[in-house]
């Protein structure tokens, strides 16, 4: 242990960047010889009406708890602090006479706001601060249209980033990070009282291990089982054809700039064919952050302003039976039932649970966004807000309102043999394939030899299809032309 009185330490504050690997804060420090007072300041009032979910408090609340422990093993303590950055972080310096503070950027509007703060407050303080990318491959900023404006669309976005884009990670030898181990502790982890009460996240243990380490085995999985077959399995939703990188990606467990070294180290050294398809998804990631950093109203407002006066309904029955998934629809019921069970979802279901929340039942966007915020331990505000929006038709890039996905349709062509959904649906599992997508048609008689009891062990629709999607058009036509 390195005895508290002596100077030359840095602060690193932690922020969506909870790893050792690729950490440009923890390098910066480690290039300039600093003491590293590791720190994770846990802010309530951070995010405001965005402020993270209960799945993604347990994502977290399992990270910080992984974090701690490798810093501990390099001699170190991770200190947890409950409250505002901008006041914890210069009365931290000046306790344990640390003469900078170090951290990595965030993009959303709410930690835009509170990195404004501490740099005011260190400043005051007479105490020095870097701050770094350290969780994209680009900065939002960095890019630009013919026109020095944002781009609104993905495809030009990608063409002019993809040459660029790729940077290498940073190499330094973990083992020898000179943690500064504090005498004693600020609050412990369970202080910040991340995990909710009510528990049924408890489940998600079986599903996740939240670690650095599960991540690197996660990008070796996909790089050894993924990414050469994922232009033709990723929209499979009974397989494991994704890379399930997300959460991982969320709380900065890992880089982009990892994933994408190690793809693309693979592609060099075999001839696989579905590398480019999985990079463009870590390039949709950077296109909705580039997106929500320059149009940062966009997680509550329509990016095209006409979509604001879309006669969205108030049904609070159709929002609960959406949520639960028992709205008759097994794809979208599968899908709902994946993400409470697991706090995950595939994103072909994605795309269809949201389309029939902002098509069928015509319930606003923001309620579906809200939900998947709560419930998704990938929760990330740039990615949420830019698929929801994809969804109901008013975002960038967006598939036309007019377009609607046919949930029926979806569950046939993607999970053929209806695996996905008797997966989820257990009420279902004896039904013929031919019949797991529209139950409501299936003969009596085989509904009872299957043990399937509409409106009993599972709901009928809660819309009629064909109605459903004549009414939203119906919306639609009432929008002025496009402003
Ligand atoms: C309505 C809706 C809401 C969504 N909300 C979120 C969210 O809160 N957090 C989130 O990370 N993703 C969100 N997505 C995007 C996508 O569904 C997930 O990133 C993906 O399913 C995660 O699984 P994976 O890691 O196996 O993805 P892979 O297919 O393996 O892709 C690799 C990585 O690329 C990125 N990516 C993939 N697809 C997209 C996309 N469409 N937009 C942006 N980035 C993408 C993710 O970081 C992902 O981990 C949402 C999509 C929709 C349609």
């Amino acid at each position: 242990m390195i005895a508290e009185a002596s100077s030359n330490k840095s602060i690193v504050w932690f922020r969506k960047d909870l790893r050792l690997l690729d950490h440009p804060a923890l390098g910066y420090a480690f290039e300039r010889n600093k003491e590293i007072i590791p720190v994770f300041i846990w802010d309530e009032q951070e995010g405001g009406s965005w402020a993270p979910g209960s799945a993604s408090r347990w994502w977290l609340h399992h990270s910080l708890s992984s974090l701690a422990g490798s810093i501990e093993k390099l001699g170190g303590r991770l200190l947890f602090c409950k409250g505002s950055a901008a006041e914890i972080l210069p009365r931290l310096a000046k306790k344990y006479r640390a003469d900078e503070v170090y951290y990595g950027r965030t993009y959303d509007p709410s930690g835009i706001s509170t990195q404004e703060k501490v740099e005011e407050s260190l400043d005051q303080a007479g105490i020095e601060t870097q701050s770094f990318n350290s969780s994209l491959l680009q900065e939002p900023w960095e890019m630009k249209n013919g026109s020095g404006k944002p781009f609104q669309v993905f495809t030009p976005y990608w063409r002019k980033s993809r040459p660029i884009i790729y940077r290498e990670p940073l190499v330094y030898n973990t083992s020898k990070l000179p943690f500064f181990k504090t005498s004693t502790a600020e609050s412990s982890l369970d202080d910040l009282s991340l995990l909710n009460t009510q528990n049924w996240h408890e489940k998600f243990a079986e599903h996740w291990v939240v670690s650095e380490e599960a991540a690197h085995q996660m990008i070796e999985r996909t790089v050894d089982e993924v990414t050469h077959s994922y232009a033709t399995r990723r929209n499979i939703p009974s397989v494991d054809g994704t890379s399930r990188l997300s959460p991982y990606l969320a709380w900065g467990l890992v880089s982009p700039r990892q994933i994408c070294q190690a793809v693309l180290q693979a592609d060099k050294e075999g001839s696989h064919r579905g590398e480019n398809k999985f990079l463009v998804e870590i390039g949709w990631r950077e296109f909705s952050y580039h997106l929500l950093y320059h149009f940062p109203s966009i997680p509550d407002q329509p990016l095209r302003p006409k979509y604001a006066d879309f006669p969205w309904l108030d049904d609070p029955e159709n929002l609960k039976l959406w949520q639960s998934g028992n709205t008759g629809y097994p794809m979208v019921d599968a899908g709902m039932r994946q993400l409470y069970e697991t706090g995950w979802m595939h994103n072909r279901v994605r795309m269809v649970v949201a389309s029939f929340l902002v098509k069928h039942l015509l319930l606003p966007w923001q309620e579906g966004a809200r939900w998947f915020w709560d419930t998704l331990v990938d929760a990330d505000l740039a990615s949420n807000t830019q698929g929801w929006q994809w969804a109901a038709g008013c975002g960038a890039d967006a598939a036309p309102y007019f377009r609607i996905f046919n949930p029926i349709t979806q569950g046939e062509k993607f999970d053929t043999r209806g695996i996905y959904a008797r997966q989820w649906i257990p009420s279902l599992q004896n039904l013929p394939p031919k019949w797991t997508f529209r139950p409501w048609e299936a003969p009596a008689d085989l509904l009872e030899s299957s043990g399937v009891d509409l409106g009993g062990n599972y709901p009928g629709p809660c819309v009629d299809h064909s109605d459903a999607r004549n009414r939203a058009l119906a919306a639609l036509a009432t929008l002025r032309p496009q402003a």
